[in-house]
């Protein structure tokens, strides 16, 4: 059914910036304090009271659409977006219309599955977050909290170039990455900090014009906003099929029923009666800021990763990974500064760490091993102080107890055996008590020396030097 048909997918991204203060006026930006706490006359509209830009949620926005590849406006100016709804005081909101501060770039996503495919950037423009309404269960009355208004948003709207669920996914963890690279955001979308509406149509393949668009919102996880899109398209090719019209609207996903459902008909952009914020006038920024904010962003992922692959000789699976998160890339760095075999350093990370991290639901930061504990550990197994298989039960209990390897190890006795008597002692033991396997192995059945390895390892609690085990086994087994 799907290969009759195209779907059609643009991204809304609305992004909260980590500034210190509001959009337009002083008031602290700090996430969880009590209501309306963080409110003044400008950001409550009072008559009379001016807006003035905060510098850095505007520098910020440079830094995003630098890094989405995106033209830069000439003269920055600010708009009036006005609609009456009880979470906005001023009855507008400030934004901007026709001359977004930045335009026309692009995000190459990377995808698992062949080469990155680019995804076309409109627009990036500021704009100011309204309140927040907040509808108590079984009261009369709705409440509103007014400490999120005016806080710096940052709005990214991509063309409609995305053609499916996944891709659009694929597009939002590449963004999202990018993003938290800049560190101009916490990027949680718990906390509303990254909000994401979906566009989306379909239409016949290989047909030019764009088909009727819906908006989906409501999606507060990657997750949902993909089945989300994959339920529309459906709903959208299943009316198609039926011949019956596609209505432009609003649909909000339900994340427990699983579908989505109509809000409302979308109103058109003119009906928010756009016009310049008479109140914020139009500037100029100097080109020469520009560039060299253009020079100081950070390496940001794709690079990184093909210099990880480089540098370290790591699978592009595994430098994907790893630079996905910044924070992973920089601890994977700072191991790496520290510990040479590169490849088992990855595979550490993006195995029993990441199993880790699934676990607990915390990123390489929340799971409190420094890079130099996780130094000390692999060190300890490269030197045969303990064996690969203990090393996995230690990490455990290092993220547990926020010990380090060394004092595990000693404290619990996990110290591998390298010891050559001793290990012949249990050799000798084993070999007496399974005469079967011996005669197995003598007879021509070589495999049955990992039975017999297996119960040295059993006798000496995994604490046994395998190779050692396996040579003297095989030794005394007369090879
Ligand atoms: P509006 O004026 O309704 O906000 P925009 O042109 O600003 O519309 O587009 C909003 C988002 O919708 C953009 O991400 C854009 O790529 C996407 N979009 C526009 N037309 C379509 C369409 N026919 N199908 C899917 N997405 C679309
Ligand atoms: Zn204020
Ligand atoms: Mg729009």
């Amino acid at each position: 059914m799907t290969s009759k048909y195209e779907t059609v997918i643009g991204l809304e991204v609305h992004l909260q910036l980590e500034t210190d203060t509001k959009a337009f006026c002083g008031c602290s930006t700090e996430f969880g304090k009590p209501p309306n706490s963080q409110t003044c006359p400008v950001c409550l509209g009072f008559p009379g009271s001016l807006p003035v830009l905060n510098e850095k949620a505007f520098l910020y926005s440079i830094k995003v659409a630098l890094a989405l590849n995106c033209k830069i406006q000439e003269i920055i100016k600010f708009d009036r977006k006005n609609y009456y709804y009880p979470d906005l005081p001023k009855n507008f909101q400030i934004s901007q219309f026709d001359m977004p501060l930045s335009y026309d770039g692009f995000v190459d996503v990377p995808s698992a599955d062949g080469p990155a495919k680019r995804v076309h950037i409109k627009r990036v423009h500021l704009e100011e977050d309204a309140g927040k309404l907040i509808h108590p269960v079984k009261a009369a009355n709705s409440l509103v909290d007014f400490n999120r208004a005016g806080m710096p948003l940052l709005e990214i709207v991509t063309e409609p170039d995305i053609n499916s669920p996944e891709a659009a996914y694929d597009y939002l963890t590449a963004l999202k990455s990018i993003l938290q690279y800049l560190r101009v955001s916490d990027c949680d979308m718990e906390k509303g900090s990254l909000r994401c509406d979906a566009n989306i149509s379909v239409r016949r393949a290989g047909e030019k014009e764009l088909g009727v668009k819906v908006e989906v919102k409501n999606m507060n996880s990657f997750k949902w906003v993909r089945e989300a899109l994959s339920f529309e398209a459906d709903r959208q090719i299943a009316l198609v099929e039926a011949k019956e019209r596609i209505v432009q609207e609003t649909r909000l996903w339900d994340a427990q029923k699983l579908v989505t459902i109509s809000m409302r008909s979308k109103e058109e952009a003119h009906d928010y009666r756009y016009f310049p914020e008479p109140d914020l006038v139009p500037f100029i920024v100097d080109k020469k800021i520009i560039e060299d904010m253009r020079k100081a962003l950070p390496e940001l992922p794709r690079p990184r990763a093909d210099r990880f692959v480089k540098e370290y000789g790591l699978s592009g699976y595994d430098a994907g990974v790893l630079t996905g998160q910044v924070d992973l890339a920089d601890y994977f760095e700072e191991c790496a500064r520290e510990y040479t075999n590169r490849k088992a350093l990855a595979n550490w990370i993006n195995g029993d760490m990441a199993a880790e991290m699934n676990t607990r639901n915390v990123n390489i930061l929340g799971l409190g091993v420094r890079p130099k504990d996780l130094v000390e550990l692999l060190k300890m197994i490269d030197d045969q102080s303990v064996s690969g298989k203990t090393a996995k039960d230690v990490l455990v209990e290092m993220v547990e107890t926020k010990k380090r390897a060394g004092e595990i190890v000693s404290s619990k006795g996990l110290s591998q055996i390298s010891d050559k008597d001793k290990i012949e002692e249990v050799v000798r033991d084993v070999l007496a008590r399974n005469e079967r396997s011996v005669n197995d192995y003598k007879g021509g059945k070589r495999t049955a020396i990992t039975f017999l390895v297996g119960q040295v390892m059993k006798q000496t609690q995994g604490k046994a030097n395998p190779a050692m085990v396996n040579d003297m086994l095989k030794k005394h087994l007369g090879e």
